[in-house]
């Protein structure tokens, strides 16, 4: 549930960032025709030189930035602590660039502190403390090369000074956050009573590790009870032929293409969403806050992956048919809403097998 969490955080944070990024472009361009008039420093820029320098660059780098860190926040294959670091060192870039093209008084030195709160909110030690060390030193060295930009102010180390009594503050209110957000885990972590623990090991199932058919309904059950505006989708996976594979190559291979397709679930869509074996050689994923778009997505990368698995034992090729849908009705059920996708992998099947079916 905490990777749940944070994946539905990193997609907020995408969306405020691309509104944020996109301000902050509009003010560097406003600022221009606002300082002008009033601000000695701007009367020798050109207005070319300006545009270049305070706009164009910086939104060149905004837009690099951007683009990097969504396609780490998109990719399947990437850790969740460097998916987290990813969003932070956005907001870094963010500020450097921002105080950089910018710098007219200490409140925008201020701005460090907004990378170094979001470390501790994800309760990481190591990330919050390279967070703040990162932010001090950028902060310092703009003494040095702040002044390369005409517009640097004389007062300027009287800014970083206050900046940086600002950033220490903020350091040290961090270090009791963060002793509060990890006492706060630790304490969730050691309340969980022996049964739900048990409760825990029980919703697995033995072979491949995935939730069993006993989670994979009470999960269903819960989502689309408790759905409000985020989309929620579920894909329902057959192996295809599987019957002909055991009675061929024996029932212990079968058991490896199972335990093959399970990883290759994991791998592609195992990201906070919930992936689960309800059935002999029957897979369904859950995915809560993921549009049918993106699901197929994940879904066809993991039929690409499966069909191309070579088995020491095996000629050929083995595919998997796949349904994937997602909830659109208020008043669907659990049960309505499985018996749609269970309808579209029968369509797969029915076109011929080895394909996603979506709707
Ligand atoms: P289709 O393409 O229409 O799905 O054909 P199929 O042969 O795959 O038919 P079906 O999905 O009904 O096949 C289910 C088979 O899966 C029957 C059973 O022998 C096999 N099976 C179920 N659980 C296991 C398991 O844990 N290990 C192995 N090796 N086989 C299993
Ligand atoms: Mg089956
Ligand atoms: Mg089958």
């Amino acid at each position: 549930m905490q990777e749940y969490s944070n994946r539905k955080l990193h997609k907020n944070f995408l969306i405020i960032m691309l509104v944020v990024t996109a301000l902050i472009l509009v003010l560097l361009v406003l600022q221009y025709y606002m300082l002008i008039q009033i601000d000695a420093r701007y009367a020798n820029i050109t207005r070319e030189y300006y545009m270049k320098v305070y706009v164009f660059i910086p939104g060149g780098i905004f837009t690099a930035a951007y683009i990097v860190m969504w396609q780490m926040l998109d990719s399947p294959n990437i850790d969740l602590q460097w998916k987290d670091l990813a969003t932070i060192l956005y907001l870094w870039v963010l500020c450097t660039v921002g105080c950089f093209v910018g710098a007219e008084n200490a409140v925008l030195f201020g701005s460090f502190t907004i990378p170094i709160s979001l470390s501790t909110v994800y309760g990481r030690r190591w990330m919050c403390r390279a967070t703040e060390g990162l932010c001090l030193i950028t902060v310092v060295q703009y003494v040095g090369t702040g002044p390369l930009f005409p517009t640097c102010k004389e007062t300027i180390v009287v800014d970083v000074f206050t900046a940086l009594i600002l950033l220490v503050l903020c350091c040290f209110c961090n270090e009791i956050l963060m002793e509060y957000v990890l006492e706060n885990n630790g304490v969730i972590e050691s309340h969980m009573s022996d049964n739900s623990r048990l409760e825990m090991r029980l919703q697995r199932e033995p072979m491949t590790g995935l939730y069993n058919h006993t989670a994979f309904y009470e999960y269903l059950d819960t989502f689309v009870k408790n759905r409000g505006e985020d989309p929620l989708t579920l894909a329902v996976v057959d192996i295809d032929n599987f019957k002909k594979v055991n009675d061929t190559y024996g029932h212990n291979n079968g058991d490896e293409v199972i335990l093959n397709l399970a990883r290759v679930l994991q791998k592609w869509c195992g990201d906070s969403n919930f992936v689960c074996r309800y059935g002999g050689e029957e897979f369904g994923v859950i995915f809560p806050n993921v549009k049918v778009k993106e699901a197929t997505n994940m879904m066809n990368r993991a039929l690409e992956e499966f069909r191309n698995t070579e088995y020491e034992w095996l000629d050929g090729r083995i595919t998997f048919s796949c349904g994937i849908f997602q909830l659109s009705s208020y008043t669907m059920t659990a049960s309505e809403f499985f018996r749609v996708a269970d309808k579209m992998l029968y369509t797969a099947k029915h076109n011929g097998k080895n394909q996603c079916v979506s709707g």
